[in-house]
Order: C-alpha cells, then structure tokens, then sequence
C-alpha cells in the first residue's frame, strides 16, 4: 500500500517581472501534468503589481520594459490566482503600492505581500511552518535612513524607496523563534561559497570581479541568513538557478535555492512537498485537500510593536548596526540597548501569549483598477496619497496603534500632516535627513583616508562595497 504523504504542494518562483498569465499558467499545468493540486505559490520579488498606469510609473525601471501587465485583471477579480500567492518586493515594484501595505496585506484575493520585512505562520491540516522574507536590495547608501519617502517620490526616492533600511533588519535580528523557509530578492553575501562556485561562474562570467572581492550578494541577509538559520532560503535577482547548503556553527543547516527569471526554458520555478515531518519531497507530493491558512506570529507582533516607535523617529535616527571591517560582517549596533528591545519583546510576547490570530481576508480595492478602455488624460492623474488602508488599520489594531504618526513616513496623505512638537512637512524631514548624511559624509571620508593608509589594497569605486559607504563603519 502506498504510504499517504500530508504536507503542503510548494512551487516557489525567481523574479516574476509582472508574467501573472504565464506563471499562474505554468502552475495549472503543473497540477494537470502532476494530478497534484498546488497549494502555495512563493515569489521572491520583481513582482510588478501595477493596479494602474499610476502604479506603473512608480516603478523604477528602465522605459522600454514599463508596460502595464495583467495583474489589475486579479486586482479586479476578473481573474484569480490559481493557488495562494505570497510574495516579497524586489526592485522592480509598484512601489507606491507596496509601501501601502508595509506590514504586508492582501495585494488582491489570494495575494499577499509579505511586507517589508515580517515573520508568518502558514498552515494545512496537520502541517505548519514559519514563513519570513525580507523585501528590496541593498544600497549602504540608504541603509541607515529611515522610511521618508514621502509621496509622491521624488526620482531618487523612487529607488531609495526599495532599498534596504536598518529598522527592517533590525526587526528581523530580534526574532529567536524558528524559522522554517525565508524569501528575499538578493542573493546573502558570499552564498556561493556554500555552492559549486566553478558552476555558477560558467552560467555568469560576469559575477567573477564581485566573487573575488566576496561582494556578491547582500551584508543584511548574510547576517539574516546567520541568525534566523531557516531550514530554506530561496532568493532570486540574480537571474540565475543556484543552490547552496549553508552548515552553521550551531549544527543547523540551510538549503540555499535561487531560481531564475520567468522566460520559457530557464529554471524559473521548483516544486516541492514540505511534509508534517518536515520533510521536503521533490517526487512525491501531498494528497491531503485542507484549505491552506495563514496566522500571525505572537513573537514577530511583538517585535512590530517593540519597533513601532523607532519607525517614528526622524530626528533622531539611532544606529542599529555597525560596519566591522576586521570580520567584515555587519553587527548589532551596543549589545545594551538591543537587550533592551529584547526585553521589550519579551514582555509583550507575554501579552499576545498563545493566541493564533488568523490573517483575516479583508482585500478591498483601495485604487481605481486600469480601465482599458479609457485613453483619456485623467486615468494618468495621480492619487496624491499612499492611504492608511483597511488592512494596515487592523493590523496596527492589534496593538492598539492608530497610526496616525506614520502618515509623513510610511503612509502619506497631503491633507494629515504629521505633528511631533511642531508642525513637519516631509519635505523638511528630507532636508534634515539630507544634512545628517552630508555631516557623516564628511566624517567617513576622513575615516576612510585613515583606513587606506593602514591598509592599501582595499576595494574601492563600487557602490556594492561595504566599506565605500560611509554608515556603516
Ligand atoms: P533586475 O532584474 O533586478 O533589473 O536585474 C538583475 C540583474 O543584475 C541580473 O542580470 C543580475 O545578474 C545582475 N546583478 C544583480 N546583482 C548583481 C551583483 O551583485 N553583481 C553582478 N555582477 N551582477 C548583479
Ligand atoms: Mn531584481
């Protein structure tokens, strides 16, 4: 008799550049050819979920691949996703959107933006795990700025926007629960070594230079990737398939996947079972028809709340992490004041207790949905808001927060301007944002003159090296 195998049927997706027709159609044909049914869909990034023209040109991307794509058809409701979807950003997002749901929310029925950074737990039946991801790429530039772009972006701001900023990290680094599978759009920093590095050279000869100089990749989720340890990591960007398996000091090990871009032929998706045992089955799947069911994390709401208040803070922008240049590696900024949080943590943990709070379905459409057959001037006007949505209002319920002191940071509506003391514009939060870098700026580039002295050979002129960048060190 065949053993019946209960788990959760995985497809997981490199860069998904706006193919919601073709990737959801390659799913059903998977479940036909397979006589499976595939319950999750997870991508890493490049998402491209335009609900409009407005949503598309708040893309960055270079002109001649801005195109509208399909996805208003799903935001909509005239089409569905075959499976649950859930996704993290990469660098090519409608970013006004996405910043819409920070927290992570339904981008339409059935699809879920994981948020920023965020920690969820997914279940089937009698199979659970933790899912956590962390969204954009990583610039040192940006890294230390807190979310200040405000609507509508500026150009640069329509980059900065993606990149990676401390507070994400920083939540993620007070996370001491396990996690089961992870998702980001970079590759962690120097994975390859954890792979047949000759392999992946031949597919990209021109990774050989950053190789070299061990700055393929991203710092934060090298350092993610070394504290959590999940079980899986899958990533994308690259555009290349690559696997790798990290063995960390503690004994744990994990299973390193990045797929490549959606193109016919090219290794864009990998199936999997992931069972009760929390096994993962590459020819044998699951049976079992559970609907799939998605919870918060007790731990992971704490940390959003222990956090919130540093999401609030633009004066004042304390420094999480620092640069050390003899380990490379990035670390937690005064070991003191990150027990602090912990402790925090810890005490609202007490609060949240054992509560399994669903992620409720609660979609509603929060822009108007590309109308084909309007070729008028005003379907281009853009809404001059990023709203506080439905969603993110319930979730900032759970801790009693109403979130009107994001508006200005996160969230932005011109007519609620955000009072701290005085009266702030975001447009002076810029300007002061602005001088506190030059003044770092400045400090880091005699650091930096130090540095070279002490020590001749270190790399420079790349905006992907750690110790270019000033705010780390
Ligand atoms: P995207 O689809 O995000 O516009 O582009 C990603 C492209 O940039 C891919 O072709 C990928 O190979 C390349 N890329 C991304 N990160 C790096 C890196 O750190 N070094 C090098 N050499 N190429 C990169
Ligand atoms: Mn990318």
């Amino acid at each position: 008799m065949i053993e019946q195998i209960e788990g959760i049927n995985i497809a997981v997706e490199g860069c998904f550049h706006g193919n919601f027709d073709e990737i959801f159609g390659t799913i059903r044909e998977i479940e036909k050819q397979k006589k499976i049914k595939i319950d999750l869909l997870l991508v890493c990034g490049d998402v491209q979920t335009h609900r409009n023209k407005h949503d598309m040109f708040n893309m960055a991307c270079p002109i001649k691949y801005l195109s509208m794509g399909t996805f208003y058809k799903y935001y909509q409701g005239k089409e569905a996703a075959p499976c649950l979807t859930i996704f993290i950003g990469g660098n090519h997002e409608a970013s006004n959107y996405l910043r819409e749901m920070y927290f992570g929310g339904w981008v339409a029925p059935n699809i879920y933006y994981l948020g920023d950074s965020n920690i969820i737990q997914i279940k089937k039946g009698n199979t659970t795990f933790k899912l956590g991801g962390t969204s954009g790429i990583f610039k040192i530039f940006d890294f230390n700025n807190p979310k200040l772009e405000s609507f509508p972006f500026k150009s640069e701001q329509l980059r900065s926007v993606y990149h990676t900023k401390q507070v994400d990290l920083f939540k993620l680094s007070l996370y001491e629960g396990e996690v089961n599978m992870f998702l980001s759009h970079d590759w962690p920093q120097q994975i390859h070594q954890h792979g047949s590095t000759k392999e992946l050279l031949k597919k990209k000869q021109n990774f050989e230079a950053d190789i070299k100089s061990g700055r393929l990749g991203s710092q934060p989720h090298k350092f993610t990737l070394e504290r959590l340890q999940p079980d899986f990591w899958f990533a994308a960007h690259m555009h290349v398939k690559f696997e790798a398996l990290v063995k960390h000091k503690s004994g744990k090990q994990t299973k390193f996947l990045a797929l490549d871009k959606c193109i016919a032929g090219r290794d864009f998706l990998q199936v999997f079972t992931y069972t009760k045992d929390k096994q993962d089955l590459y020819e044998q799947f699951a049976y079992n028809d559970e609907p799939i069911e998605l919870f918060y994390d007790s731990e992971w709401l704490s940390i959003v709340h222990t956090t919130y208040k540093l999401l609030t803070i633009w004066d004042k922008i304390p420094k999480l992490f620092e640069y050390n240049p003899a380990l490379k590696e990035l670390q937690i900024m005064k070991k003191d004041k990150y027990q602090e949080f912990l402790n925090e943590k810890h005490q609202r943990m007490k609060i949240f207790g054992n509560h399994k709070i669903k992620i409720p379905n609660n979609f509603e459409i929060t822009s108007p949905p590309y109308d084909e057959q309007d070729n008028t001037i005003k379907s281009l006007v853009p809404p001059n808001r990023v709203p506080l949505n439905n969603q993110m209002k319930s979730y900032l319920n759970l801790f009693n927060e109403s979130g009107q002191e994001l508006n200005g940071l996160i969230f932005y509506e011109p007519d609620q301007p955000r009072i701290i003391g005085e009266f702030v514009t975001p447009d002076f939060l810029q300007k002061q944002i602005e001088l506190e870098n030059q003044k770092e700026i400045l400090q880091q580039k005699d650091l930096q003159q130090q540095e070279q002295q002490e020590e001749p050979s270190s790399p420079k002129d790349d905006e992907l090296n750690i110790q270019d960048f000033p705010f780390l060190q």
